[in-house]
């Protein structure tokens, strides 16, 4: 998609360290690492977010992240690693071509990436029931 900075990558337009690519998926370092070696994978044909993105992009996307994973542990010496995936400005997606982050961790490195809320048991409840009526 025109004025896409992921599909400029994808095109070579704007450079990129690239670490595995094939017919379906790209991935590259990321920018602004949370860690040296945070990766990103992305589709190469545009879709905007989660919802969007077709199952065969998708079913790469996550095969292509397990392996960059192990990757991660054997290339950086990376203690573990956590997936994220920002949908939706809500949740902090900044560039609108869906991506997959790995994000390689290590011993101490401090990160707390999501802090948990108190919630009551009758809460979750309520959620659990409301959730379960809406997936098909
Ligand atoms: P998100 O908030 O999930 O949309 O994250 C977008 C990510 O893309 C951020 O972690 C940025 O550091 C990264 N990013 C933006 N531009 C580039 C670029 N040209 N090359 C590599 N990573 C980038
Ligand atoms: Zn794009």
């Amino acid at each position: 998609m025109e004025n896409c900075i992921f599909c400029k990558i994808v095109n070579g337009e704007i450079p990129s360290d690239r670490v595995f690519e094939n017919d379906l998926v790209l991935a590259f370092l990321d920018i602004n690492p949370i860690n040296p070696g945070h990766t990103l994978v992305i589709p190469k044909k545009h879709f905007n977010s989660l919802e969007e993105v077709e199952p065969e992009y998708l079913c790469e996307m996550t095969k292509i992240a397990q392996k960059i994973g192990s990757r991660l542990k054997q290339a950086i010496k990376a203690d573990g690693f956590n997936l994220g995936l920002n949908n939706g400005k809500g949740a902090g997606q900044v560039v609108p071509h869906v991506h997959l982050h790995i994000m390689p961790r290590f011993k101490g490195d401090g990160l707390k990436l999501w802090p948990g809320k108190d919630i009551s048991r009758e809460k979750m409840t309520e959620i659990a029931t409301a959730m379960k009526q809406s997936i098909e």
